[in-house]
């Protein structure tokens, strides 16, 4: 499983796909899930979702994982082809300058560019030690005229991603450009594959390779409210805790196992996160315990998923964030454990299979 988890990986991460532009990340995906025998269907927003009917009696899940990454949008092209943006979603500004890129006008090719960094030789005491923030950087693809840029099809609103790329580590690490959240996409294709490779008795379970979370955190609600689950799964990364610069964060270690998120909660705009249902918390416990997987614990402020926005829908849906630890979040290159992803893979299709007629959501019962 682990050789197909990471090409599906790296083949994932190589593909451009910043929010709102996630065509391509989409029709990977769709193909790799024709392959399997699925039918998977393309929602006005792009969500990517394919159903596999369970038993009626169990509550519904839905099992989702966001498809986009953040990056830029061009905002204005200069006389002489250097090229200003405008951030899309959470960029570390620390961690811009000097990046490789690519620009991606629809369509047509895509182009690479470079983030310009002032010459170190000539750069002041003062300079040396501020951050530079997104509108003030600029893009030099070479093309030396705005003419030029734009003949290569870049205009205002053109989609701007660090460029894509995979680096293997030793000891089963893998860093690359949106392990944010490629790692939960195919995680999420290697449970629709063993799902659909077996006569499937446990729950429906809706599989949604959802749109612009990290601009708005809003684009799996719309698939959220046609599907109308009982049970909303959401993988993406926890933040790993282990390094030095961490440690004070918790107890997430790169290669520890899978986890859970107890608590998030984003302060800074948005008043909004996920205290699990106790019932899915339990489910994930007792399934660890039995299939002796590792569990590790989050709870963490300044960290918000889209699940925040499914759990309120309708009559409100029972909500979990599941996931693997990931270090250096938001950055060109993420870092995750492949062995992380094998057992949260496991992980979940065995309390997905643990869902069955009868599974309490009833907040009635005791603590
Ligand atoms: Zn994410």
């Amino acid at each position: 499983m682990t050789d197909r988890l990471r090409a599906d990986l790296t083949a994932l991460m190589l593909i451009p796909g910043l929010s709102g532009h996630e065509e391509r990340v989409a029709a990977h995906i769709r193909a790799a899930l024709r392959e399997t025998g699925l039918a998977p269907q393309t929602d006005r927003m792009g969500n990517v979702i394919a159903t596999i009917p369970g038993d009626p009696a169990a509550p519904s899940v839905m099992l989702f994982a966001h498809m986009d990454q953040l990056g830029f949008f061009v905002r204005r092209i200069e006389a002489d082809g250097l090229i200003r943006v405008e951030r899309m979603g959470g960029v570390s500004e620390r961690a811009m300058a000097a990046q490789a890129v690519l620009l991606c006008p629809p369509g047509q090719d895509d182009v690479p560019g470079l983030i310009l960094n002032k010459a170190h030789h000539a750069t002041t005491p003062d300079e040396k030690y501020r951050v530079l923030t997104a509108p003030e950087i600029l893009i030099d693809t070479g093309h030396g005229s705005k003419q030029a840029v734009e003949a290569a099809g870049i205009r205002i609103g053109t989609p701007v991603v660090y460029l894509p790329r995979v680096l293997d580590l030793a000891g089963g690490r893998i860093a690359g450009t949106s392990v944010d959240d490629r790692a939960g996409c195919a995680v999420l294709l290697a449970i629709a594959r063993a799902l659909a490779a077996t006569d499937w008795q446990g729950p429906t379970v809706h599989f949604v390779w959802s749109v612009q979370e990290e601009f708005n955190l809003r684009g799996a609600v719309v698939a959220a409210q046609v599907l109308q689950p009982e049970i909303a799964l959401q993988i993406d990364l926890m933040l790993a805790s282990d390094t030095p610069d961490m440690a004070q964060r918790g107890e997430m270690v790169l290669g520890g196992g899978p986890g859970i998120s107890l608590y998030s909660f984003h302060g800074r705009g948005t008043l909004n996160g996920v205290i699990p249902h106790p019932a899915l918390v339990r489910l994930f416990e007792e399934t660890a315990a039995k299939a002796a997987i590792p569990l590790q614990r989050s709870a963490q402020v300044g960290v918000l998923t889209d699940l925040s926005y499914i759990q309120m829908l309708g009559a409100g849906v029972a909500s979990l964030d599941i996931g693997f630890p990931m270090r250096h979040s938001h950055s060109a290159l993420e870092c995750c454990d492949m062995a992380d992803l094998e057992a949260l893979t496991r992980l979940t299709l065995a309390a997905l299979a643990a869902i069955r007629p009868g599974f309490s959501l009833s907040r009635e019962a005791g603590p």
